[in-house]
């Protein structure tokens, strides 16, 4: 399988803070890798490194075969222009806690935003795309409208459309229920899991365990900015050979 993301002793820190320290990972093509993990210990940091967000301190990311950020000429890294970061951000779509849509824009407008400003597609084909995307989502009926005039979970689901409609190799999630009431989490966690179950690349932070013990291929724990330990969604949340791994579960359920 080909690795879509690899990350290798990737740190950094804010000032004193070590946020991550020394991060090192595969994820193949078509795979769910969710993060699990105590506030503070890295996972959005680390998110945001894969989608340049953040620029890395040492270390190197791939994704898609490139190099993250730089680009390599002889044994020389330079970096890479804002027009070159902008081209590679495309490759990862990101999902985060705060849905953060486009107030003044209806939903199907939030969606065909980025293909039509950014990648400059055709407004009829990204509106036909946009169609099928918020029927994907189930949310076929709210087209026309706007943010305030949905609830979280749908405003989430927009959310997720709009990545999609970038037609990303991967998609990053950051906790993308927790901001949610606990009844309208199922709607979301639904079209993630349909997502994935459709082959798409996903890396997903999230305190659902029930939903990364259903959906992952692989659970990693993080805490202090160090992946503690990582493994199949059974091993890593079910039988856990850390301690920390441990307390965090017990905490979390
Ligand atoms: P998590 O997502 O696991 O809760 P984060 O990646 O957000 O953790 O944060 C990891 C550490 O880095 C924390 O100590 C946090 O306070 C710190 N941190 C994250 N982003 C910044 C920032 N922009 N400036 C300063 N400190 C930050
Ligand atoms: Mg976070």
């Amino acid at each position: 399988m080909t690795p879509i993301v690899v990350a290798a002793d990737v740190r950094k820190t804010f000032g004193s803070v070590q946020a991550l320290d020394g991060v090192s990972i595969e994820i193949s093509t078509g795979r769910v890798l969710c993060i699990v993990g105590p506030s503070g210990s890295g996972k959005s940091t680390f998110l945001r490194c894969i989608n340049q967000l953040e620029r890395i301190d040492s270390g190197a990311i791939w994704v898609d075969g490139e190099l993250v950020g730089y680009r390599r000429v002889g044994d020389k890294l330079y970096e890479l222009t804002d027009a070159e970061v902008a081209r590679q951000r495309l490759a990862s779509g990101m999902v985060f806690q705060r849905f953060n849509l486009f107030q003044h824009l209806t939903a199907i407008e939030n969606i065909i935003e980025g293909p039509v400003t950014v990648q400059k597609r055709r407004r009829s084909e990204a509106i036909d795309e946009a169609v099928a995307l918020l029927d994907q989502v189930g949310l076929a009926a709210k087209r026309d409208a706007y943010p305030s005039e949905l609830s979280g979970g749908q405003q989430q689901r927009v959310a997720i459309a709009r990545a999609l409609a970038m037609r990303p190799k991967l998609m990053l999630f950051d906790e993308p229920t927790s901001a949610l009431d606990p009844e309208l989490v199922g709607d979301v966690l639904a079209v993630m899991r349909n997502l994935a179950s459709s082959g798409m690349t996903m890396i997903v932070v999230t305190h659902e365990l029930g939903f990364a013990r259903e959906v992952a291929n692989e659970v990693v724990f993080m805490d202090q900015g160090a992946i503690v330990e990582r493994g199949p969604p059974q091993d890593v949340l079910v039988h856990p050979q850390q301690q920390r791994t441990r307390d965090f579960i017990a905490a979390v359920l």
